[in-house]
């Protein structure tokens, strides 16, 4: 199985990323954030509950985003592969996903960090902000506290994977295509 982590703080660029990776790799991919939004829009009582923090710019807790995030890969049991993409968002969700595929016997194959300025973050999140319909893609104060949390949860998962040789960083200012041709030339370079 090839499964990536498509890594990067909130408006890199990992969702437009992700639809060309699963045309090329034909992997299936799992947003946790959309996974999020769907179940607010059907108003489960996970939804409610992820909403409360989402809303605010925070991570929703490892104990609830963990068992989504399982759920929706024992229901895909034939897929050839998976990319991940806003999860693992902290170190506890990252060991529990190597726990968990390894009893499933593959591993994480690679994770590709895109490489984005905060500034132009923010600029490109407002953006999305006016046809999203997303109320964390609107304010300013709660995109920059979706930035300092990326820092200070997310980031050390960079170097988490390190240590095992599985992480690569790539510029995410530029062409969409090219962005992509550097991501496929490091999953190339494994597979
Ligand atoms: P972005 O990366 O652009 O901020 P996402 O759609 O990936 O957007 O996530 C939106 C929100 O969903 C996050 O700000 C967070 O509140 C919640 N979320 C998504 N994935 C996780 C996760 N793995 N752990 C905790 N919270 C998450």
């Amino acid at each position: 199985m090839l499964n990536l982590i498509l890594f990067g703080p909130p408006g890199s660029g990992k969702g437009t990323q992700a639809a060309n990776l699963i045309e090329k790799y034909g992997l299936l991919h799992i947003s946790t954030g959309d996974l999020f939004r769907s179940e607010i829009g059907k108003k489960t009582p996970l939804g409610i509950k992820a909403q409360e923090f989402m809303s605010r710019g925070e991570l929703v807790p490892d104990e609830i985003t963990i068992g989504m995030l399982q759920n929706k890969v024992n229901a895909n049991p034939d897929v050839s592969g998976i990319i991940f993409d806003g999860f693992p968002r902290t170190i506890s969700q990252a060991r529990a996903l190597d726990d968990f595929l390894s009893e499933r016997g593959t591993a994480v194959t690679i994770l590709v960090a895109l490489d984005v300025p905060d500034d132009e973050l923010v600029k490109r999140i407002l953006l999305r902000g006016k046809t999203s319909g997303r109320n964390d893609d609107n304010d300013e104060s709660i995109i920059r506290n979706r930035i300092k949390v990326y820092e200070e949860e997310t980031a050390p998962i960079f170097d988490y994977y390190s240590e095992y040789g599985k992480s690569r960083k790539v510029g995410g200012v530029g062409s969409v295509d090219s962005i992509f041709e550097n991501i496929a030339s490091h999953i190339d370079a494994l597979c």
